[in-house]
């Protein structure tokens, strides 16, 4: 929604904003490139402007809405607002009021809401002064309406942004997924296997600012096609919010490993499996020069991800392995998946189910894990050698 003839977008930003002034000035120049990717990756026509704290998006007015759904899919963004943009002066802001609200207000109550920045010298008036005569100015052309003012709870709000140069006329704030800029972080492999979960955690690492390169271990004989297939579409969905980022899907091969598990280990096979993946993601980690491993395992999900099984897994690396959906219920997963796009891609449980044993152990040592291994090391070896890349 927008006052008409809006061409700009204001974005906002919040952790950039707690920064020191040079960190945050290096995050804002990546958080720009990262918006000018996202439009040019959807194909709108528009221009980054940087401005210290406020950054806004040029734009051609039929663009305004879909350039502003693309500012609202890049991480680092807390929301942002198409709007027009007029002199700061009572006059042209009340006027811009009153075209929007002849545009959306059709009846209830209404609020203006205004907020100054610059110093106390910067208008000749306060922030009181333009909801109050904003609001009037407003409330006198839609008189064919029955107008009331909430200033609590109103169903309309008409905001106004005032800065030293220019103010800023919008009707909504639409959230953005908040975090830092994609590329404040080195990079962490992503074990993506096409479920439901490890999307959603790349995607959380991802928000938090570290570009990820995903991981898929194909079972083989254990998974078959559609696991693959299904690993692509994740990593496609993922890639959407990564324009400037690549993010084709490395394929490790995994059979000979399940396949060798299967016939030797029994209650201990999915946390040897899982070690087995663990070492694997370390040697690519260690290749890419990258900073850690992330999955989407959540606490007690599954038998492989009690506390006391993630502790025998973690042992198999030295390397940080990220868990950002480890306190989380599958049914928020689930809600954020449908949010993110990445549900559609994972309808069906991936994974290991034809690898697990009937009464998998819950509450391994790993003395005991160890001890029903097999030496793991050649088949790590070999996988590394193999990793491939699929091109999306
Ligand atoms: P997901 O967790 O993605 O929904 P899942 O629940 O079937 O899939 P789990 O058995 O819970 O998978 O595995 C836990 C985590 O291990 C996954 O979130 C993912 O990070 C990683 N993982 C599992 N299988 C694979 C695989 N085939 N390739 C890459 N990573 C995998
Ligand atoms: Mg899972």
């Amino acid at each position: 929604m927008h006052p008409p003839g809006s061409d700009t977008v204001l974005v906002r930003y919040g952790d950039l904003g707690v920064k020191s002034s040079k960190v945050q000035r290096d995050m804002e120049r990546t958080l720009s490139g990262n918006l000018d990717a996202m439009l040019g990756a959807r194909g709108i026509d528009g221009e980054v402007e940087e401005v210290w704290s406020r950054p806004r998006i040029h734009t051609d007015p039929e663009d305004v809405e879909r350039a502003t759904d693309a500012v609202t899919d890049t991480f680092g963004v807390v929301s942002a607002s198409p709007c027009t943009v007029v002199e700061p002066t009572m006059e042209a802001m009340r006027e811009a009021l009153v075209a929007a609200a002849r545009e959306h207000y059709d009846g209830g109550s209404f609020a203006v809401r205004a907020r100054r920045a610059g110093g106390p010298d910067a208008h000749s008036f306060t922030s009181e002064d333009v909801e109050r005569d904003g609001g009037e100015a407003v409330w006198n052309a839609a008189q064919g309406f029955d107008p009331e003012v909430d200033l609590d709870d109103p169903d309309h709000v008409l905001y106004v942004e005032c800065r030293p140069e220019e103010a800023f006329v919008f009707v909504e704030k639409r959230p953005g997924p908040g975090g830092l800029p994609l590329g404040t972080q080195r990079p962490l492999v992503a074990l993506l296997s096409g479920g439901i979960d490890s999307p959603v955690a790349a995607w959380e690492a991802m928000k938090r600012g570290t570009p990820v390169v995903p991981l898929y271990f194909d079972f083989e004989a254990y998974g078959g096609a559609d696991h693959v297939a299904r690993a692509i579409e994740s990593a496609r969905t993922l890639a959407a919010y990564a324009p400037n980022h690549g993010f084709d899907l490395r394929v490790a091969p995994a059979g000979a490993a399940a396949d060798r598990l299967v016939r030797e280990v029994g209650a201990t096979r999915m946390l040897s499996l899982r070690r087995y993946m663990l070492w694997v993601a370390e040697g690519f980690v260690r290749e890419l020069g990258a900073a850690g491993i992330v999955t989407g395992e959540a606490m007690g999900q599954k038998s492989s991800q009690t506390s006391a099984n993630l502790a025998v897994t973690d042992s198999i690396t030295d390397l940080p392995v990220h868990r950002p959906l480890l306190t989380r219920d599958k049914q928020e997963i689930i809600q954020q998946a449908r949010r993110i796009g990445s549900y559609e891609d994972a309808t069906i449980e991936a994974g290991c189910n034809r690898i697990a044993p009937d009464y998998p152990e819950t509450n391994a040592t790993l003395e005991a894990v160890e001890a029903a291994e097999p030496d793991l090391e050649p088949l790590v070896g070999d996988a590394l050698e193999r990793i491939e890349t699929v091109p999306l």
